[in-house]
């Protein structure tokens, strides 16, 4: 081989570079990541709802040794420990050799995702047609969720204080629900609508039946025999629908993408991607140093409101649970002592750079497909509006360990500085004292009902929050 020159070799000591990380890997490394997203891909098929992922979530957690809080009258070093709220939530732990006070290493994702949310009356019959209404939940372009195949998942709760379980349109290979677009012959007008007006909001609505009840006296007919087919099947009367969380979900399966099977396609990756490599993360760590928790919240996408979203005192009340089991309760001011020693990596999808639509990233500051995970140094948009802007020394620290541990990362930006923006949970604990910094999965068509993610970045998000929690 020729020596390299001068430049060649200053080049290299120099200037950073981004390389696809499939490139150096060997088979073995190969193997285990495709594993990897095959568990994934089964984790997004049990779980399209907040809901099922806590569910998915307390099995896998249980299977590696999680108790409840509630089992608990003392914790030590080595304890694992999880807490549901609400069935929405999800808190898991374990407990480190250290005080608490000297700081805790958090990972934190969320579980919901946008989609379409049946109205409180959503029943009714046009025209021979009986349809449910929906409102719609998160960021979303609305006309993506039409001539789709769609699922009906969700809780019905019923006034004796039972629930009933409803997972239908995708399980059942026999049937499904369909959000119906007018046909382009006659769509000169609506196509030239601006693209939020192309499907209004109160056109989302869900096609679940057109067969008349056989009877001449009754009015509503098609409402009446679905509403039967209800009856029969869940027990429900409509005004039951006044105490239900009915979610529409797409109905497509989450698969392996591409010839090469390199990528994962599926509905809820946001944020089910870091959800999932966080709670595999969790499941490994034993006996860290430093508390480990993953955090798993609801209501990210409607700006982590509510009792179950991240600004709420839920992981408050469990950090307060946890602290008196390990008897650290004593020491005044203990939560805020905690908070500010704390270090979190807020787990939330990154937007990928698409070639496509090349001209809203700044390619020099975007994160690509196969480059690892993504951090967001701050989120925000415009002058960082509304941005966690994660402190230099915090930056430097994560550099060092990814790269001591083999893990391949890239810091990027969610798009031009002037073409919009993003936030995730990263700032609500940062207010609170800690060092956290965005750091997730790569995804592309981010908030469509299918969405994409590299096979390799997700490996590579779960070895980030493996190594952080160690
Ligand atoms: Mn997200
Ligand atoms: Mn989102």
């Amino acid at each position: 081989m020729a020596e390299k020159t001068s430049g060649e070799k200053l080049k290299e000591k120099l200037l950073a570079k981004r390389e696809n990380g499939w490139e150096s890997l060997t088979e073995a490394e190969k193997k285990k990541i495709l594993k990897f997203s095959d568990g994934y891909i089964d984790f997004l098929n049990n779980g399209k709802t907040e809901r099922e992922c806590v569910k998915e979530a307390k099995k896998i957690a249980e299977e590696n040794g999680f108790k409840p809080l509630e089992k608990f009258k003392k914790l030590k070093a080595g304890d694992k420990v999880y807490y549901i709220n609400r069935n929405k939530n999800i808190i898991l732990a374990v407990i480190g050799k250290e005080k608490m006070e000297n700081g805790i290493n958090v990972v934190g994702a969320h579980l919901d995702s946008p989609r379409l949310d049946l109205k409180p009356n959503p029943l009714y019959e046009d025209t021979g047609f009986a349809y449910l209404k929906t409102q719609y939940y998160g960021g979303i372009k609305k006309y993506q969720w039409v001539t789709l195949p769609l699922a009906i998942h969700g809780v019905i709760a019923l006034r004796d204080g039972s629930v009933v379980e409803v997972k239908i349109g995708d399980e059942e290979d026999d049937l499904t629900f369909l959000i119906t677009d007018l046909l382009p012959h006659m769509a000169r007008r609506q196509m030239e609508k601006k693209a939020p007006e192309v499907i209004e909001g109160e056109a989302l609505n869900l096609l679940i039946g057109s067969i008349p009840y056989k009877d001449d006296k009754v009015s509503e007919k098609v409402k009446l025999n679905v509403m039967k087919i209800l009856n029969d099947k869940y027990g429900i009367v409509e005004s039951d629908f006044l105490s239900a969380e009915l979610e529409i979900v797409p109905a497509m399966k989450a698969k392996s993408l591409g010839f090469d099977k390199s990528m994962v396609a599926g509905y809820g990756q946001d944020d089910k991607v870091c959800s999932y490599a966080s709670l595999r993360a969790i499941c490994e760590i034993e006996n860290p140093k430093k508390t480990a928790v993953c955090l798993l919240v609801d209501k990210e996408e409607i700006g982590s409101v509510g009792n179950t979203g991240m600004e709420s005192l839920a992981f408050e009340t469990f950090l307060g649970e946890v602290l008196a089991l390990v008897g650290e309760d004593k020491t005044t001011n203990i939560l805020h002592r905690v908070y500010s020693k704390s270090k979190m990596l807020s787990a939330d999808v990154d937007g990928a750079f698409d070639p496509i639509y090349a001209s809203v990233a700044d390619k020099r500051n975007a994160s690509f497909f196969g480059q690892g995970v993504g951090m967001n140094k701050y989120t925000g948009g415009r002058g960082k509006g509304g941005a966690n802007d994660a402190n230099a020394e915090f930056v430097a620290e994560l550099r060092k360990l990814f790269e001591d541990n083999g893990v391949r990362y890239q810091i990027s930006e969610l798009g031009k500085v002037d073409e919009g923006g993003g936030g995730t949970i990263a700032y609500i604990l940062a207010n609170k004292g800690m060092d956290v910094i965005d750091c997730g999965t790569p995804v592309l068509s981010m908030h469509s009902p299918y969405e994409a993610t590299s096979k390799y970045d997700v490996y590579m998000s779960y070895l980030a929050y493996k190594v952080f929690m160690k």
